[in-house]
Parts: structure tokens; sequence; C-alpha cells
């Protein structure tokens, strides 16, 4: 068996990006950026109002308090006032409209009072308040979002607000899914005695999508190893990484490693010292110039969804170019004291919960393997060290917040 580092450094190790191409921005939440993306103009474009009000000059407010300013016109978001403002005077602005010549400051239309056609300011006003200048967000040329970002809504928002229709991303690796077991069967299909319902195809579909790949559901396979390397065969060449659940174990009916050895996949390694998920199997396959990544995943569905994020979750991300693509790490103390055997590393399913400026973490349930509910509940993923036997309350430990 070897150690959870050392699993994690034959999977990650020499992986390169799978490729680039352009997509348009309306397509592109969760694929990662291929090229850096520079500001061709600045945001705001313009100086402007960042309130309903009026624009004046804030000089004009020094001397004298109260004092009333003429209003001279209206400008609404969209338009261009021309005239110049001068002493005495104010123009009614709306929000996102052009600051016009000679003002430098905008009165909240709350703070003051009209009368006839003229406003009535009470209080000083600072120059620059309530303005937004040009530049002040991005400033043109300024590189905005970096090579191996992934985007997310907000990179989204930002890459439309400078216009860019299309952007050149990395291409997403495709995921290929087989699920194994003569007890599974689909949701639409009855739950007959002995049979449970594939839950984990599900699962992983998702996950894939949450990590930017593109699933490939390959359907079920019978406990035969024949049937299962037949659909591999039949679908290896559209994928670039390809998972199996379930058959991994040493069971009489455990035949996903024949089917692997079947079609000829070199493996890295079997077994980690790790609870759930001992059994993981990985293996790769050249085929051409580029190398298949398979996963022979356990059955239950607390082994699936875990390995997936320590093991398969990164190795998505290093096929798209992303920079980050380690689990988000946090150190946190448990809440309780915890037992375990010596010698395998525990991924313990996690709530996490600030207080006082540190984490603290608690389970989120029954650890059973083949437990949902409790992955369901989970914020993160602890790991309890191999080597530990005894945590009393208190102790830190790493805790892997998870984006399933
Ligand atoms: P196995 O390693 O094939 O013996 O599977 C271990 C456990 O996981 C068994 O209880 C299986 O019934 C369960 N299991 C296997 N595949 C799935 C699946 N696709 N969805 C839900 N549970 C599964
Ligand atoms: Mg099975």
């Amino acid at each position: 068996m070897i150690s959870f580092e050392e699993a994690r450094e034959i999977v990650f190790k020499n992986v390169k990006p799978l490729g680039k191409e352009k997509v348009f921005l309306k397509d592109a939440l969760r694929r990662v950026l291929a090229e850096d993306i520079k500001a061709g103009h600045s945001i705001p474009p313009f100086t402007n109002s960042a309130m309903d009000g009026f624009a004046i000059k804030s000089s004009d407010t020094e001397k004298k308090i109260p004092i009333k300013l003429k209003i001279i016109g209206e400008e609404k978001a969209g338009e261009i006032f021309k005239k110049e403002i001068y002493k005495g005077e104010a123009l009614q602005i709306l929000t996102g409209a052009p600051l016009p010549r000679g003002a430098d400051a905008v009165i909240p239309q709350e703070k003051v009072r009209i009368e006839d056609n003229y406003i009535v300011i009470t209080g000083k006003v600072k120059k620059g308040e309530n303005v937004r200048y040009a530049g002040e967000d991005i400033k043109e040329g300024e590189i905005v979002l970096e090579k191996g970002i992934q985007l997310n809504s907000a990179h989204i928002g930002l890459l439309a607000a400078l216009g860019k229709i299309e952007i050149e991303v990395f291409i997403a690796p495709k995921v290929g899914i087989l699920a194994t077991g003569e007890e599974l069967r689909e949701l639409n299909e009855p739950l007959i005695p002995g049979s449970i319902r594939n839950s984990n195809t599900y699962a992983l579909i998702a996950q894939i999508k949450s990590a930017g790949g593109i699933p490939l559901n390959c359907g079920k396979a019978r406990d035969n190893s024949e049937e299962i390397k037949k659909i591999m065969e039949e679908n290896l060449n559209n994928c670039d990484i390809f998972l199996t659940t379930g058959g991994i174990s040493v069971g009489k009916y455990d035949y996903v490693r024949e089917a692997y050895n079947l079609i000829g996949a070199e493996k890295r390694f079997w077994k980690i010292a790790q609870k759930p998920a001992m059994p993981l199997a990985f293996y790769t396959l050249k085929k051409g110039d580029r190398i298949k990544y398979l996963f022979g995943l356990p059955g239950n569905p607390g082994a699936v969804m875990i390995s997936f994020e320590e093991y398969v979750r990164p190795l998505i991300y290093l096929l798209s170019g992303r920079k980050n693509y380690l689990p988000k790490e946090i150190e946190a103390h448990l809440l309780h004291d915890y037992k375990k055997k010596k010698g395998r590393l525990n991924f313990l399913r996690v709530k996490v919960f600030f207080k006082n400026g540190e984490y603290w973490i608690t389970e989120s349930g029954p650890q059973g393997s083949g437990f949902l509910k409790t992955l369901a509940l989970a914020h993160g993923i602890a790991l309890i060290p191999e080597d530990a036997e005894y945590i009393q309350a208190g102790t830190k430990v790493k805790v892997h917040l998870v984006e399933w």
C-alpha cells in the first residue's frame, strides 16, 4: 500500500494541459483562461455620477451655507450634457450619467431642498463626492485576469464589461463514467429486491461538471471483465479520463482490474493507506500521443465522492491548465476527541464553523463509506494523519473544503 502523498504524486506528476480553443463568453463558465486578459479600455470608461442628484462645483459650498444653486438642466444615463457648469449652477443628474464639464461633485437628491428652479444645499460638499472617476475600477492596458484562472460568474461579468466576445481557453477534459455491479438499477427502473439505485454515476456527472470537465455517461456493466473491457474500448477514444465505480476490491466478483489488464493499461497503483477508498486503483494507457487516465474508484458512494475530490478533480484541473489545482485547504480544530486505527489516513466528512477567528470542525454524522446523507451535510473533508491513533479535542488538522 502506498501513502496518500505518494499516490497524489503519481497521479499529478507531468500532467500537461490538453490544448487551447476559442469559446464564446456565454459558454465560458468554468473554463480555464489560456491567455492573459488585458483591458482594452478603462472601467468606468468616463467619469460619472454615483447617485441620483445634482452635479455642482464643490467650491460653491465652501464659503456660504445654506446656498441656492440654479438648476440648468437634466442629464440621464446614456446622455451627454454639452454645456459647462459654472459657479452658482447645478445640473440634475442620474446615476451613471457622465459628470458635466465644470462640475466636480454630486449632491444626492435626498440631501437638497428644491425651491422653484433652484436647489438649496445646507451642508458642505467635498470635491469628488459621489463621483466615479474614469478608470478607478480598471485602467486601460491593465492585466485583469491571468492565464490559468478558472472562470466564475464574476469573471464572466468583468469580461463582458470589457467587451470580450470570444476568449481563448484550455480544452476541457472529457471524463467517461462506467458504473459496475449486478445490483445497480437506473433511476427509472423499479427497485427490485436486492437492487439499489446507481447513484454514483449522477454524483460523478455533477462533480465533473463542477470541475469544468465534460462528463460522458457510459452506462453500467455487469460484473464481467469482458463487458467492462468492451465498454471501455468503445469509449476511451472520446475520453481523457475514465472512471469506473465498484468491482475494484478483493471480492470474488471484482473484475475491474482484470478489465484494465485486458485493454493493456499500465497499473500505476492499487490500494492506498487511506479510509475510505483504500482499494482505489489508477492506471494509464498511451493512445497515440495522449495519455488516458483511468481510475478504478470503489463502489461505495462516500469512497467515490471523496476520491474524486482528492485525486480526480485535481487531475481535471491540471489537464484544463488551471493554476490552483489542489483542494482548498484550511486548518481547523477538532471539536471532539477522535479515535482511529494507525496506518491509514482517515478522510472525515465534517461541518466547518468559524469562531473567535478560528475554524472548528465536527463530524457531519456517521462516516460509513456507504452513507450518502453525511456527504450531503459536509462542508469539507478533514485529513486525520496516517500515524495518529487518538486525537484530542482542540487539535488542529487539515481540512479540504469541498466544491461538489
Ligand atoms: P463493490 O466494490 O462493487 O463491492 O461495491 C461496494 C458497495 O458500493 C456495494 O454496496 C455496492 O452496492 C455499492 N455501489 C456500487 N456501485 C454503486 C453505484 N453506482 N451507486 C451506488 N452504490 C454503488
Ligand atoms: Mg460490485
